[in-house]
């Protein structure tokens, strides 16, 4: 069924983050013929604004959301088998906080989540004494007891992008930047208007639109179904970094909720989220003044020094496309998914994916191609559980061993030039580095370690096209680049970039 690049395919998929670009790496590993068309940016819609956490859910416990937060916890696992390069263990200090949950509850939940999801290399949960662990030091001296569990993070935008990549090395055809505008069943196949002009066809069309799902549904499809999606802004701040110790805090509110700080990037820490029913197009979803100062006010309930927005050195946004559950507050709306299929007697069949987390993506994909099997007699089985993403095929735990032969192979890198190398390509940094015997090897410098060699790696491997992608979704070297490098970067990309 594979086949060489045409305009007919088994299967097109509309929509180029997490949930698309899993379903086309599973359905290409498959043997079907695949194109995946994505508007802008792979990862350019929620896909990169997420928390970056592979976790369980604790909070979602509360909820009883059982079936998700087992299918989570075990994916914490599977993930960081597949991909050691870009998802790291994690612990969390959870401290107890006199007024709100009480420690019983606490204890329960933790409880759960260290046995429902089959763990084997994330150590479980342990007490904390805060005033005497170094986690307490960071915490005003009323926080005296805590907890702490296992989660992972990870690299959100990268997992899409290495997706995307392994999609493609398996015969997928990649388009970003196309739209798909318009799509038609005619005489049993699905006819796509493509952006530009262009057209192609399909058997099968899967709408992984995310925040636009429903409007794939009604507008490009012209379909119905009665299922809805509640968009959900949520928005995180980036400080400089607040404390030395390299666990992570989840932090309860007094309106119910839970926010988290997270060591980010090695000079930052990492802090959200907020859950905001959002009514706008999602391509204009930023945060606002008043989530940046609940954020801040939350973290510095917690800490010796608060810290408030005006030592914020970045920010972003995104929109959860929630399965509309009915409840009545957006942080209760639940985080599963649902697979909807829209296939008429002798008609071209249509799946649409409704919610989902960045956690459940490879079984979302998994789910997808089970309801898609009857389309495709003889289609091999699932295959993903155990295989590694580009650049994931080494032990979780030898991330160092793999940084020390970087180091051996190309002498010239700093520790922490081969440390960032390393967590974005894994095994492949080599593939990036090519022949270099010397930095003047790598070519232009556009600022902190981004070479040109690593740029034009980006551009013929991971569809990065312009400054934006490079330095704030396949890396997050945006932090570190000033505007007038970042401005170097764009003329040079608009310059080689076709
Ligand atoms: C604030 C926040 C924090 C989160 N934290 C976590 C977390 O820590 N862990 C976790 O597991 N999950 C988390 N999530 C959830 C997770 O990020 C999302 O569920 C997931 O990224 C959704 O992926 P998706 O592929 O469905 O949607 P998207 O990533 O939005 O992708 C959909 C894509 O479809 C494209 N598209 C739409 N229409 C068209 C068209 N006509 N033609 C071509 N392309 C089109 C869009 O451009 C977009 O790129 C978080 C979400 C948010 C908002």
């Amino acid at each position: 069924m594979n086949s060489a690049r045409t305009d007919r395919f088994d299967l097109a998929i509309i929509g180029g983050g997490v949930n698309g670009c899993g379903i086309a790496r599973d359905a290409a590993g498959r043997g079907l013929s695949v194109l995946l068309l994505e508007q802008g940016d792979l990862a350019g819609g929620t896909s990169s604004a997420s928390t970056k956490l592979i976790h369980g859910g604790l909070r979602y416990l509360e909820h009883y959301a059982f079936r998700l937060v087992r299918e989570s916890l075990a994916e914490r696992e599977v993930l960081l088998r597949a991909a050691p390069h870009i998802v790291r263990p994690l612990r969390f200090v959870l401290p107890h906080h006199a007024g709100l949950r009480p420690q019983w509850m606490i204890r329960l939940g933790l409880f759960l989540y260290d046995h429902l999801g089959g763990r084997e290399i994330l150590p479980g949960t342990r007490s904390v004494d805060l005033r005497h662990d170094p986690a307490g030091e960071p915490l005003r001296p009323e926080f005296t007891r805590g907890f702490e569990y296992s989660d992972c993070s990870v690299d959100d935008s990268r997992l899409v992008v290495l997706n995307a990549r392994d999609a493609a090395l398996r015969g997928a055809d990649i388009r970003t930047r196309t739209r798909c505008d318009g799509a038609r069943r005619v005489d049993g196949v699905w006819r796509l208007a493509l952006e530009g002009g262009g057209s192609a066809q399909a058997r099968v069309l899967v709408n992984a639109g995310g925040p636009y799902v429903s409007h794939v549904l009604a507008e490009v499809a012209g379909d119905a179904t009665p299922k809805r999606v509640r968009l959900v802004r949520g928005s995180h701040i980036v400080v400089p970094r607040l404390y030395t110790h390299d666990r992570s805090y989840i932090l309860q509110n007094a309106d119910g909720r839970v926010c988290f700080a997270i060591p980010y990037q090695q000079d930052f820490t990492l802090i959200g989220t907020t859950d905001e029913d959002f009514h706008g197009d999602p391509a204009d979803v930023a945060s606002t003044p008043g989530e940046e100062h609940y954020l801040c006010g939350a973290v510095s309930t917690y800490l010796r020094q608060p810290i408030d927005p005006a030592g914020v050195v970045w920010r972003y946004s995104g929109v959860r496309p929630l399965l509309d559950d009915g409840a009545s507050k957006a942080q209760e709306a639940t985080r599963d998914y649902t697979l909807e299929l829209s296939a008429p007697a002798d008609a071209a069949p249509l799946l649409s994916v409704f919610g989902g987390k960045i956690t459940t993506y490879r079984r979302l994909a998994e789910a997808a191609m089970a309801r898609l099997e009857q389309f495709f007699p003889g289609m091999q089985g699932a295959w993903t559980e155990a295989a590694a993403l580009p650049g994931g095929d080494f032990p979780w735990d030898a991330v160092g061993v793999v940084c020390s032969e970087l180091r051996g192979r190309y002498g010239f890198l700093s520790g922490r030039a081969a440390g960032r190398l390393v967590a974005a390509y894994g095994t492949a940094a080599p593939a990036v580095l090519g022949d270099a015997r010397n930095t003047a090897d790598l070519g232009l410098l556009f600022g902190d370690d981004l070479s040109e060699r690593e740029v034009e790696w980006l551009v013929r491997n991971e569809w990065a096209r312009t400054a934006h992608d490079v330095l704030w979704r396949r890396s997050k070297l945006g932090l570190r680049l000033d505007a007038a490098e970042a401005a170097a970067l764009s003329n040079y990309l608009s310059a080689t970039v076709e």
